[in-house]
This record gives structure tokens, C-alpha cells and sequence, in this order.
């Protein structure tokens, strides 16, 4: 049995282009992007002693596409956009790694696309300079998971030299082992194929590569959060300083203009789509709980913003930048 789901495999052709699945990338003219950038590339904010900056790498306008969600329709979807405040000419879908100062220590969570997702995007290291932030100064890069979008930013276009050689690279057991598995290729539809050879051939190769098991600290003051389901071993990162307190999601909410509002729907990229709804149900509601601030890759920028609840579902007030 494909460990794939089939909506994933179907899905494959026409997103694999979009989500640099491929070599190939090309634009189609109906689709060239028409979000400008944030006047300013980065945000920053302080959690307790922890210096946080929001810091923009790029934006993918998704066409609208009836895969997308299995159990809503491209209407359903627009009427999330809209109701967010946001285009329904396409699917926003903005890159925003955070990078968080603590101590001598500069960590980056989700290494970006390293230009090699979309072709408008690629300016995190552009954007942290912009901000005194030296990208050859990073200490520890913590990992979501291992999709195109949250670890070519790793990797050198061409070479797949390392861009973060010094670093400590931060990865949960659970997902290095589903992609690392050699027998795991021939499982996956052909579009996801290249990520899993592409993986093999970087990520578990490399010294500088951390494992971590379970829900653990990492060092002080972050520690993982085991939220399965988008792929094998996601985790999302807690943050704690003083009597402050944040989470740092990755893709649990992706685009939550239609996530929050519709916990329920199940996204093409969930490679399993009812363990990610439990994962992410469970972690707006212990967000909601604790009332604290909560940052996401794919969040409207500045790429954070508080969660309530909203009747069957949740809504996010997006920091101001
Ligand atoms: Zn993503």
C-alpha cells in the first residue's frame, strides 16, 4: 500500500512544478506574481530574553486547484481567502523563517527555499542581512519536516554543498528516518521522489545533523512538540524565556486563512490527513489555553499572531509588523 495518499499522488503532477519537486521550474504567465513584498524584509519582536525576527523569503500565489483540499471546494476555499482579508485570485502561501537570538546563540527555524521552491523567492539571507543578521553566524537551524520549502534553503542550487556547514543542523528522529530509508523511494509517487533521492544524498550524509527522539529540550528554553501527520515525524518547536512564551508551528496551520476556521479540512500536502487534523487541532487548543503567541511559516507576514476560538473552529490575529 502507498504511504501516499492517492489525492498526493494525483495532485503530483501539477504541484510538483509548484513546490520545486522537479528540476524543471517555469512560470506560468496567467500566474506571475502579483504580491509586492513587505516594505520591510524582517519583524522583529522579543520573547522574554529572546530576540525573534520574522524574516521573509518569498511568496507562492497557489493557482486554485480542486485537489487541494479533499473536502472543500475551490469556492470554499476562496471563501476562506476572502474572509481573511485576503486575494481569492489564488491561495497565499508566504515563506517566513524565524530566526531567534538567545545568548550567544542564533538559531533558525526552517532553513527557507534557498531560491529553488518558487522562482520570486529565495531572499531570506538578502532580507537577515538587511537585519545585521550574518547567515555565517548561525548556530543551530531547528527543522519542521523535510518538505522542498522548509530545507533547500540547506542546500546550494546545483552543488547541494552545505550553506549552514557550521551549524547544528536540528531534525526529529521520525522524519529523518522516513526519508532517509532507501526502501522509502520506491513507496513514494513518482513527484515526491527526487525530495527523498535529493535527502539521501545531503541531509543524511552530513556530520552536523542532530536527531532528536520524542518531545525533548533541545537546549535551554525549546523544546519539540511531536505533531505527526503532515509527515511522518513534523514537530513544532516550544519556546520559553522568563515567564514568556511562544510556538514556533512550521506547517501544522499552513495557510490559516483555511486551516483555523476549517480544522477539518484535509490538505493535499497532509501525507496523512486525519493524524495532522488531530495534531493540529490539539495544538491550537493548547495555544488557545495558554493564550501565548504562536509563529508560522506559512502565516500571513509578519508570520506570527494569537489564536482564539472561533465556534467549530479558531481564528488568527496576525502581529503587526
Ligand atoms: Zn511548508
Amino acid at each position: 500500500m502507498s504511504i501516499v495518499s492517492r489525492r498526493e499522488a494525483v495532485a503530483g503532477a501539477g504541484l510538483a512544478l509548484a513546490f520545486g519537486l522537479t528540476s524543471r521550474l517555469s512560470i506560468d504567465p496567467a500566474f506571475a506574481q502579483t504580491t509586492a513584498p513587505p516594505a520591510k524584509g524582517f519583524s522583529t519582536y522579543k520573547v522574554g530574553s529572546f530576540e525573534c525576527t520574522a524574516v521573509y523569503d518569498g511568496i507562492w500565489e497557489k493557482p486554485h486547484d480542486p485537489v487541494f483540499i479533499a473536502n472543500a471546494s475551490i469556492d470554499d476555499v476562496k471563501g476562506s481567502m476572502r474572509k481573511a482579508g485576503l486575494t481569492d485570485a489564488f491561495v497565499s502561501i508566504p515563506f517566513t523563517p524565524l530566526l531567534v537570538k538567545a545568548g550567544n546563540e542564533l538559531i533558525q527555524f526552517d532553513a527557507g527555499t534557498g531560491g529553488q521552491v518558487q522562482p520570486s523567492a529565495g531572499t531570506l539571507h538578502a532580507n537577515m542581512k538587511a537585519a545585521g543578521l550574518d547567515p555565517a553566524k548561525v548556530t543551530k537551524v531547528m527543522i519542521s519536516h523535510f518538505h522542498p520549502d522548509h530545507i533547500f534553503g540547506l542546500m546550494e542550487k546545483g552543488t547541494n554543498a552545505q550553506v549552514y556547514p557550521n551549524a547544528e543542523i536540528i531534525v526529529s528522529s521520525a522524519e529523518y528516518d522516513f526519508w532517509t530509508d532507501p526502501a522509502v523511494i520506491e513507496k513514494l509517487p513518482e513527484a515526491r521522489r527526487p525530495l527523498a533521492k535529493r535527502i539521501q544524498s545531503t541531509i543524511a550524509t552530513w556530520k552536523n545533523v542532530r536527531r532528536i527522539d520524542g518531545e525533548r529540550e533541545v537546549m535551554p528554553g525549546v523544546r519539540t512538540i511531536a505533531t505527526p501527520g503532515h509527515t511522518p515525524g513534523h514537530i513544532a518547536f516550544h519556546l520559553s524565556s522568563g515567564n514568556a512564551q511562544m510556538i514556533y508551528s512550521g506547517d501544522m496551520f499552513y495557510q490559516p486563512a483555511m486551516s483555523l476556521p476549517n480544522p477539518g479540512w484535509h490538505g493535499v500536502f497532509d501525507q496523512n490527513a486525519s493524524l495532522a487534523e488531530k495534531s493540529r487541532r490539539a495544538l491550537a487548543d493548547r495555544l488557545v489555553a495558554d493564550k501565548i503567541l504562536v509563529a508560522g511559516y506559512h502565516f500571513p507576514w509578519p508570520g506570527a499572531g494569537i489564536i482564539a476560538k472561533d465556534g467549530s473552529g479558531y481564528t488568527l490575529t496576525p502581529s503587526k509588523a
